[in-house]
């Protein structure tokens, strides 16, 4: 099994980016609101945009915690399909990625 404990830290501190992000946008969209009717209307928009960001956000944490999981299990760095190693030059730029180049 290899040895995946600078890829963990770096999951680990993206996790916690994300975590702190979601609570930024959970506060946003918590405003309640402008009382004029024009900032009112702009806000909304802003707030499908902070919705769509939001959406994002979860996706990508819950990646992240299957990707820790997967490290937990032993099961990190493998194609999901196809079973081979996932090259370590992908897992650098995808850390939480679950196939290979050409399962993907
Ligand atoms: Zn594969």
């Amino acid at each position: 099994m290899k040895n995946y404990t600078a890829l963990k830290a770096k999951l680990e501190s993206k996790l916690q980016s994300l975590l702190e992000r979601e609570g930024d946008i959970e506060n946003v969209l918590g405003d309640p609101g402008n009382s004029d009717w024009e900032e009112n209307a702009l806000e909304m928009e802003n707030d499908e945009t902070w919705l769509g960001i939001g959406e994002l956000t979860k996706n990508e944490v819950h990646q992240i915690r299957q990707a820790l999981d997967r490290i937990e299990h032993g099961k990190y760095g493998v194609c999901g399909k196809c079973g081979k190693d996932i090259p370590s030059e992908r897992l650098e730029l995808l850390p939480w990625t679950t196939s290979c180049v050409s399962c993907s």
